[in-house]
């Protein structure tokens, strides 16, 4: 499955997602495999400059496309562990007071343009999703770049971008106790 993805100016990703009918399609499996094989490849220097893609550690449906509350995330952690998952219907049920952001702004596979500022994040969830590679109903704890990597991906089911995060009066201003990662 070849997927294209699509930019912020398309006014489809300022929709919310809906919900997947569970247990999951094939068609659902097939794009979630498909979207995580994506974010492999991309990470692969060669591979990404042939085919002129850039390097993402996570995908929303909604960036190819596709209305669907899924994406998928794929990276290694500071430890060099993998973190991978195809995460369906997730809800964040606890958030931190704590708030944390990425010193040097967050990117997009679907944005182009630099927006510089700090994108304030929860430092820690709990996230209940699916998740298709363990077929299994999970609840992720995540801190810091993890969370931030969730948070970004949850807020394309819901139709925002990180920079609608970043405020634009002061966009380095730091929260009350925030860290910076
Ligand atoms: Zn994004």
């Amino acid at each position: 499955m070849k997927l294209k993805i699509i930019k912020d100016s398309n006014p489809l990703m300022r929709n919310p997602s809906a919900e997947v009918p569970l247990p999951l399609s094939n068609e659902d499996r097939e794009l979630l495999d498909a979207m995580l094989e994506h974010l492999k490849l991309s990470q692969d220097e060669d591979y990404a400059k042939k085919h002129n893609i850039r390097a993402g550690v996570g995908l929303a449906a909604v960036q190819v496309g596709i209305l669907k509350r899924m994406f998928v995330v794929y990276y290694h952690d500071e430890e060099g562990k993998e973190i991978s998952y195809q995460i369906v219907n997730p809800k964040i049920i606890e958030t931190s007071v704590k708030k944390c952001a990425l010193s040097g702004g967050e990117g997009c596979l679907s944005v182009d343009e630099p927006h510089e500022g700090l994108t304030h994040r929860y430092f820690k969830i709990n996230m209940e999703a699916f998740d298709a590679l363990q077929n299994k109903k999970i609840h992720i704890v995540a801190r810091g770049y993890d969370a931030v990597v969730l948070q970004h991906e949850y807020d394309h089911l819901d139709g925002k971008f990180f920079y609608d995060r970043i405020d634009k009066n002061n966009p380095m201003k730091q929260l009350d106790g925030e860290v910076l990662l």
